[in-house]
């Protein structure tokens, strides 16, 4: 049993492991940044350690930093959190060679999982169904034609070590295909320092549907239902709902056994989920992320399970608290990202907090690192907080979002709060009918 967990993250998630640790009665390691000295996570934690100044690459992201800090505090593991170095196969290896566990799966479904084309090969011979596209890299702009061609337009050119949203590059027609090769490729080069990419048919109406999975590792795994993440800025998530508002208890029943017996298949172990888009009755995987996502806590609420904490059981080589038939789904969740950003253009807005009131009450939940007179560093993220709530159907969490965001104040610095308060007055928000779009146009048609 682990005794001590060094935390490599920052902010809200940071915190969020904190609290299954002590839960757990295990000890938490704080790491942290020269900006970050007098952030909640590393009040809260039992200990805390610097390790370099406020550049990312220079701290949450430096590895030999984040392995002494296990050194020098004597923590069994690391939770990685999102971000950061979560998806980072080197760095799980590197733990592996000192020792330390790593809370999360293996190096090599890192690896797997992390090459998009690797990943929906792998995928395709476990059974789940993909998207029509190229098989494998595309390397020249003939290629891309025929494949293309064979497909039919629209297409989507994407980064195969992409994410993030950035290297993909639509195609409406023939005579876009050779400018959206090139840019997809040296963006791609650019961010990821890896010009391949890959062909896919471009769904037009599709929502975003994922698959929460979690394996022992041994060979045994489950799902827990989906989330809908389909309104997004950017390719960005906004606001998450659990469960989907047009996926049928059949439905979920079929994709969540197929994503379930894929990564049984792998004996993947810990928390993952299997990204679909889904349209006309159809999914389609996009991704798998190899890590808990941002938008954990909905499917927490339905399912009342502690995802952390199941996490760090399956690290420890513990088996699972739960089997599939244990898996109850209950009532509605949605969560709203709280970004420090200021509207209609979503900038970055760092500050000082002068003021922060956290809502209450039956069914709400605050994932936040925020308090009084706190000061959001330039350095990192925009999130701030998220907003979870819970009702006994959709309806009644929806009311509950609306009373829970009057109820919230954040002083100080711009925030998104006022984007939900005008997307919950929204017909196609309270009937659920909306697709990936939808808030793209939305935006641009309200603050235009
Ligand atoms: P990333 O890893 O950069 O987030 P994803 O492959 O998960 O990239 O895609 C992110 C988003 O891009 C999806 O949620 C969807 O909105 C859009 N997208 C990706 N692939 C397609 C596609 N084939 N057709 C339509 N939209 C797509």
């Amino acid at each position: 049993m682990f005794d001590k967990i060094l935390i490599a993250n920052r902010g809200e998630i940071a915190l969020r492991v904190v609290r299954a640790c002590r839960e757990m009665g295990i000890r938490s390691v704080a790491v942290h940044s020269t900006a970050d000295s007098d952030a909640m996570h590393v009040r809260m934690a039992d200990e805390a350690i610097c390790i370099g100044p406020p550049p990312s690459d220079r701290s949450y992201l430096s590895i030999p930093a984040i392995v002494s800090a296990c050194e020098i505090s004597g923590a069994q593991a690391v939770h990685p959190g999102y971000g950061f170095l979560s998806e980072n196969a080197k760095f799980v290896q590197i733990l592996e060679d000192h020792d330390i566990a790593f809370i999360g799966p293996t190096a090599e479904h890192i690896r797997i999982m992390g090459d998009k084309i690797t990943a929906k090969e792998t995928m395709k011979a476990l059974g789940v169904p993909c998207v029509p596209g190229s098989e494998g890299g595309v390397d020249t702009l003939e290629d891309a034609r025929r494949i293309a061609a064979e497909i039919g337009f629209p297409v989507i050119v994407k980064a195969t070590a992409g994410g993030g949203g950035r290297g993909m590059k639509l195609a409406l027609a023939p005579e876009d295909l050779s400018e959206a090769f090139q840019t997809a490729r040296s963006e791609a080069k650019a961010c990821f320092g890896n010009d391949e990419v890959y062909i896919e048919k471009y769904l037009q109406k599709p929502r975003h549907i994922e698959v929460q999975v979690f394996g022992d590792g041994k060979g045994g795994a489950v799902h827990l239902g989906e989330r809908d993440c389909s309104l997004q800025r950017r390719h960005q998530k906004v606001l998450e709902e659990a469960p989907g508002p047009v996926i049928s208890p059949e439905m979920r029943a079929r994709i969540g056994r197929i994503c379930a017996d894929a990564v049984a298949g792998i004996n993947y172990r810990g928390a993952g989920t299997i990204e679909f888009l889904y349209e006309d009755g159809e999914f389609y995987f996009i991704e798998m992320n190899t890590r808990l996502q941002v938008e954990h806590p909905v499917t927490e609420a339905v399912f009342g399970v502690d995802l952390v904490r199941e996490q760090i059981r399956v690290a420890e080589g513990l088996p699972m608290s739960f089997t599939q038939e244990d898996l109850e789904m209950r009532g509605h969740a949605i969560e709203v990202r709280i970004n420090a950003e200021k509207l209609p253009d979503f900038t970055p807005c760092p500050g000082t907090i002068t003021q922060f009131h956290a809502p209450g009450g039956l069914g709400v939940r605050i994932d936040s690192a925020l308090y009084d007179g706190y000061t959001i560093p330039p350095y990192y993220d925009s999130l701030i907080g998220k907003l979870i709530v819970h009702g006994r159907d959709r309806p009644e969490a929806i009311a509950r979002l609306r009373r829970a965001l009057g109820e919230l104040i954040v002083d100080g610095v711009e925030t998104t709060i006022p984007l939900f308060k005008d997307l919950l007055e929204e017909e196609a928000i309270l009937t659920g009918e909306y697709d990936i779009h939808w808030l793209e146009k939305w935006l641009a048609e309200k603050y235009a």
